[in-house]
């Protein structure tokens, strides 16, 4: 396995927290869902989807694992990033499921880096986080 680091940047939910801005910056950089509660936001540590009960079980669970999958806190979660920073968890969520989670991780990688500088293009900004190219 290449990087369990990298593999455990993919939430529950499918987000990608290394394309977070949260997780990309360098002051109070938080380490992503599944890393320690004390260095997040309070946002993220009382996160509803991490924290639901499924999880307390696999810590490497993921929604689609759940038989309320996609649940409308989910969906909901969908539609703000859909329409917001085009990106969907759901989406992710049935890829990881199609593919497994290291040929999920591989796209995420040709995806979010950036052309220009090799750097790691943000979701939030919808631009290279290091050089600021935007999303061709
Ligand atoms: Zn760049």
């Amino acid at each position: 396995m290449e990087s369990r680091t990298e593999v455990l940047l993919i939430a529950p939910c499918g987000m990608n927290c290394g394309t977070c801005v949260a997780c990309l910056r360098e002051r109070n950089r938080c380490p992503g869902c599944r890393g320690p509660d004390d260095k997040k936001s309070v946002t993220r540590r009382d996160c509803r989807i991490k924290n639901c009960a499924v999880f307390h079980k696999e810590d490497a669970g993921f929604c689609f694992e759940c038989g309320d999958f996609p649940c409308d806190r989910l969906k909901h979660l969908d539609k703000r990033y859909r329409t917001k920073y085009h990106m969907s968890m759901i989406e992710n969520l049935e890829n990881i499921r199609k593919f497994g989670i290291l040929e999920f991780m591989e796209n995420e990688k040709i995806r979010w880096t950036c052309a220009r500088c090799g750097g790691t293009i943000c979701v939030h900004r919808g631009c290279c986080y290091d050089c600021g190219e935007k999303i061709s």
